[in-house]
C-alpha cells in the first residue's frame, strides 16, 4: 500500500532496497520527535547562529534595483558559515544523527559544497565523515577535496557510470544500506527518499521564516515575487517554505539552461524532463526515450543535476510555482552585473537566480518588489569564471 506521507500528489515516495524502509522509518520518527522537542530545537538554532552566523541579512540592492526598475532584495545565504545555504541543512541532519546514537555520517557530493559542510559539521562534533564522489569531479573540484580532508573526512572516488554526482549518490546509497547500524546519511538537497525532502525544506526554511519578517521590518507587507534557483531544489524550498500559503506571492524556481535547452546541454528537469524514478524518489527528470537517465550540464556544478526534488514536480504541476530557465551566458552577465554594481561576487548558482530577476524586473512596477535568495558566494567559482570570461575575450 501507497505511504499517503511519503508524497507530495504523484512524486516523492521511497524507491528503495528493503532493506532501508525500516532505516528511513526510524529516521521519519526521530525527525518528527526532534523537531517537536524544545531542547533539539534550542541547540539546533543555537549552533545557527553561533556557529554558522544566522540570521543572514535581507539587503536591498540599491543600485541593481535603479537600473532594473523594481526593488530587488538579496537573501544573503552566501554570508553562511562555508559560503552557503547548504550548512543550514547539513546541522539539522547531523544534529538529528547523534541524537539518534549515530557515530558516523556519509555524505554525496558534486561540486564539492554539500561535502564541505558535511566534513565541516562532522569535525565540529567529532563524527567520522565519509564523502563519495565521482572520480570526474574529483578531478574537477580539487580545492574542495582539499578542503574535506584538511577537516578530517574521507573522500572515497567512485569511479561508475559518468563519475559525477548521480553514481557518487547511488554509491551513497548503496553502502547506507550495510551501514545504517551506525551509520546516517546527509543528504544535499530536497530530494531522495521520503523523508528526506521534507526534513530538507525543514531545515531550509529559516531562509523564508527570516526573509518574510525582515521583509515586513523593511518595507512592510509581503513581497510580490521570491525566487531561487534549483539544483535539486534546496535552497529554493527553503526560499518558498514560509510563503507557499500567501496566495499573492509569486514563486520562482530557475533552472539552468546550460548551452540552450534546445542543445540538449542543460539541467532543466522540469522545462524538458518527464517523471520517473531516481536517488529513491519519483520526480521530473532528463531522461532518454528508453528511460535512461541523462547526463545534465551547466557552468556551475551545484545545478549540474539531472532530477529535481519531488515537492518542486508537485508545485510546478499544480501551478503554485513557476519554473523558469536560465542559460550559461546570461548567469555570468548577472554574476559581472552584481559584483560590479552591488560589490557581491554570487555563486554562478545564485547567479541564474539573479539574472531571472533582472529579466522580470522591467516587467513589474517600479513599488513592486523581489527577493532573490542568494544561496552562495562565488570565491569558489572564481577559476571557472576566468576561464570563461578569457573564453569570452574579456580577459586574457
Ligand atoms: C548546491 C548549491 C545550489 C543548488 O542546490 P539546491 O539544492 O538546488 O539549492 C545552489 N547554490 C549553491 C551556492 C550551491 O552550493
Amino acid at each position: 500500500m501507497r505511504n499517503e506521507k511519503a508524497y507530495f500528489g504523484a512524486y516523492g515516495g521511497q524507491f528503495v532496497s528493503e532493506s532501508l524502509m525500516n532505516t528511513l522509518s526510524e529516521v521519519d520518527a526521530a525527525f518528527e520527535a526532534a523537531i517537536r522537542d524544545p531542547e533539539f530545537l534550542e541547540q539546533y538554532h543555537y549552533y545557527l547562529k553561533q556557529y554558522v552566523g544566522r540570521e543572514t541579512p535581507l539587503y536591498f540592492a540599491k543600485r541593481l534595483s535603479e537600473k532594473y526598475g523594481a526593488h530587488i532584495y538579496l537573501k544573503r545565504e552566501d554570508l553562511n558559515h562555508t559560503g552557503a545555504h547548504k550548512i543550514n541543512n547539513v546541522m539539522g541532519q547531523v544534529l538529528l544523527a547523534r541524537r539518534m546514537g549515530k557515530t558516523k555520517v556519509i555524505a554525496e557530493t558534486g561540486a564539492g559544497q554539500h561535502g564541505v559542510a558535511t566534513a565541516t559539521v562532522a569535525a565540529l562534533f567529532d563524527m567520522e565523515c565519509t564523502v563519495y564522489m565521482g572520480t570526474e569531479d574529483i578531478e574537477r573540484q580539487q580545492l574542495n577535496v582539499m578542503r574535506m580532508e584538511m577537516l578530517g573526512a574521507t573522500v572515497v572516488p567512485v569511479h561508475s557510470g559518468s563519475n559525477t554526482l548521480k553514481d557518487a549518490t547511488n554509491e551513497a546509497i548503496r553502502t547506507w544500506a550495510k551501514t545504517a547500524e551506525d551509520t546516517f546519511y546527509v543528504i544535499g538537497s530536497a530530494v531522495g527518499p521520503y523523508p528526506y525532502p521534507k526534513m530538507v525544506k525543514e531545515f531550509q526554511s529559516c531562509i523564508s521564516r527570516e526573509a518574510k519578517r525582515q521583509f515586513a521590518e523593511i518595507a512592510g507587507g509581503l513581497p510580490d515575487v521570491v525566487m531561487a534557483c534549483v539544483g535539486g531544489g534546496s535552497n529554493s524550498i527553503g526560499m518558498f517554505a514560509d510563503f507557499i500559503d500567501e496566495e499573492n506571492v509569486r514563486l520562482i524556481g530557475v533552472e539552468a539552461a546550460g548551452l540552450g535547452i534546445e542543445s540538449g546541454k542543460h539541467a532543466s528537469a522540469m522545462a524538458l524532463g518527464r517523471p520517473g524514478v531516481l536517488h529513491g524518489m519519483r520526480s521530473y527528470l532528463l531522461q532518454d526515450d528508453n528511460g535512461n537517465v541523462e547526463l545534465a550540464h551547466s557552468i556551475s556544478a551545484g545545478l549540474d543535476y539531472p532530477g529535481v526534488g519531488p515537492e518542486h514536480a508537485y508545485l510546478k504541476d499544480s501551478g503554485r510555482a513557476e519554473y523558469v530557465s536560465i542559460t550559461d551566458a546570461e548567469a555570468m552577465e548577472a554574476l559581472m552585473e552584481t559584483c560590479k554594481l552591488e560589490g557581491i561576487i554570487p555563486a554562478i548558482e545564485s547567479a541564474h537566480a539573479l539574472a531571472y530577476a533582472f529579466q522580470l524586473a522591467p516587467q513589474l512596477g517600479r513599488e513592486q518588489s523581489i527577493i532573490v535568495c542568494l544561496s552562495g558566494r562565488g570565491d569558489k567559482d572564481v577559476n571557472t569564471i576566468a576561464d570563461y570570461l578569457a573564453g569570452k575575450g574579456y580577459l586574457n
